[in-house]
């Protein structure tokens, strides 16, 4: 069984958030399950790319309205991401150095997902699967269904993967003509709100989606930026697969980006001479609970909060704590961490970018992750911080309710749990993690049993194996 995944991002080759690490096991896993499981996108001006060889197995033009462009499809020659992976390349629209909020972001995804269906409707050989990722791969099932021009691959079943509804790729009507020889009677399907959605038409349009936990699929009927009529409508097509963690990249008994590698065994070690290096690099006490937060600094996940969560912890908890930020985002998030950090310097510290090897020792060096999201569609810091024996301290919300139990309210629990996304609740937990802290037999007690926990690939993987198998069965 072929499957082709078509994304935006994939790590290492091109990774923002949970998209790329999703996208850069997840084919890998399935291959493991005798399936051949491929990646195909956008190519980007990334190291990966630059270290890596590639042949050009494909060229073709195409035409994005009233433009023309041509295109190319670059193969990385060794498979060694455990999966073919293959590039599309334009000159001047997938070329770039950032993976998104370029001004033409429409035309950059359009054009990728045009080319995609040019190459794929020539193969000899079909996919037996198109598995699309988000929305800036949501219009290859309508254009696969009705397009004229797309009629070889008409018949070949989609899956659309839903990481995060809160972006949805909408653009004008104006731009319908870049959607080539499509059945105008159709156009209802890319609508949503009086503008062409990608998502919503892939939710309409596709065979099955999945979202990336039981509880986020529950949430979209609800809670969805405007598309929760559609999820509801829809939901008999849906179904939610927690994501699983790459366990040859996350792994502390191996991982090459931490200061000292460590077992479930010697953990508390490993994690001190971690925790030593990072203190001294941020000027924290190393004998303070370090809370540590990763992520994207916007109002999903909760961002907004920080600042005043580190003026409280230095008050209310007389600086009994030291926090660490690593992130981007909000410009204005990001100027207040800057402030604070100047002017607490002993408490609080941040690193304002994007730094894959910094996250991989925070989570070996953290005592506590904080996750205060408002959603979480799955949330893959939370497992990758228990794979590190670092207690997750988190709302109940997505995938967090589907992954961390607390062990005030279960006897084999091994986080923090709070409801609501406000500073009283997140205090409250604070609070609840200091005292955690205050007892050393305690805190190897939670590390031992979080470490143990098996969130790899190895069984979401099949999950999708699965779903394939039966939409096969159906053609
Ligand atoms: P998202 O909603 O951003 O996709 P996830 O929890 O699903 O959130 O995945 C976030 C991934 O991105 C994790 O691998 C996390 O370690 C990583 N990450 C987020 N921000 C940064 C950053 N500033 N530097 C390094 N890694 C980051």
């Amino acid at each position: 069984m072929q499957v082709v995944h078509l994304s935006a991002e994939c790590y290492p080759v091109a990774k923002v958030g949970g998209l790329g690490d999703v996208v850069g096991a997840l084919p890998k896993y399935q291959n493991s399950l005798g399936i051949q499981a491929s990646v195909v996108m956008p190519y980007y001006k990334k190291k990966f790319i630059s270290e890596n060889h590639f042949d050009s197995i494909f060229e073709g033009s195409l035409a994005l309205g009233t433009t023309l462009f041509n295109f190319k499809v670059l193969k990385e020659t060794t498979d060694k991401l455990g999966f073919p992976l293959f590039l599309i390349y334009i000159s001047g629209l997938l070329d770039r150095e950032e993976i998104y909020s370029y001004p033409d972001e429409t035309e950059q995804f359009i054009a990728f997902q045009l080319a995609f269906l040019e190459w794929a409707s020539q193969l000899k050989k079909k996919p037996d699967i198109v598995h699309c990722h988000d929305h800036h791969t949501g219009l290859i099932p309508f254009l696969m269904y009705h397009s004229r021009r797309y009629k070889k691959l008409a018949h070949i079943p989609t899956v659309v993967t839903v990481h995060n509804a809160e972006y949805q790729g909408w653009f004008g009507w104006d731009k319908l003509s870049y959607l080539p020889d499509i059945d105008l009677s159709k156009t209802g399907l890319l609508d949503w709100n009086g503008t062409i959605n990608p998502l919503a038409a892939a939710i309409k349009c596709c065979w099955r989606f999945t979202a990336v936990s039981p509880t986020y699929l529950e949430e979209l009927s609800y809670n969805s930026n405007g598309l929760e009529y559609l999820f509801a409508g829809e939901k008999q097509k849906g179904v939610g697969i927690i994501n699983g963690i790459d366990t040859d990249i996350w792994n502390p008994e191996t991982d090459s980006m931490l200061m000292s590698n460590y077992t479930t065994k010697t953990a508390k070690k490993g994690k001190l001479e971690n925790k030593r290096w990072i203190s001294k690099e941020f000027g924290f006490a190393v004998t303070k609970p370090l809370i540590a937060f990763i992520g994207r600094l916007v109002g999903e996940k909760g961002a907004d909060l920080l600042p005043q969560v580190i003026l409280n912890c230095i008050t209310e908890l007389h600086s009994k704590v030291n926090i660490l930020i690593l992130g981007s985002g909000l410009a204005d998030i990001e100027d207040e961490l800057t402030i604070l950090s100047k002017k607490h310097k002993k408490q609080f510290n941040c690193f304002i970018g994007y730094n894959e090897t910094l996250s991989h020792r925070i989570y070996a060096s953290a005592d506590f992750i904080l996750m205060p999201s408002r959603i979480e569609p799955c949330g893959l810091n939370q497992l990758y911080a228990l794979r590190y024996g670092t207690i997750p301290i988190v709302r109940n919300t997505g995938g967090l309710k589907d992954t961390v139990i607390d062990y005030e309210i279960d006897a084999n629990g091994y986080g923090i749990c709070f409801n609501d996304t406000n500073i009283k609740s997140i205090m409250e937990a604070i609070h609840r993690a200091v005292t955690s802290y205050q007892s050393p037999s305690q805190l190897q007690l939670l590390r031992t049993r979080m470490m143990a926990l098996d969130f790899s690939w190895s069984k979401s993987a099949n999950h999708y194996v699965n779903l394939y198998k039966n939409l096969i069965i159906k053609t």
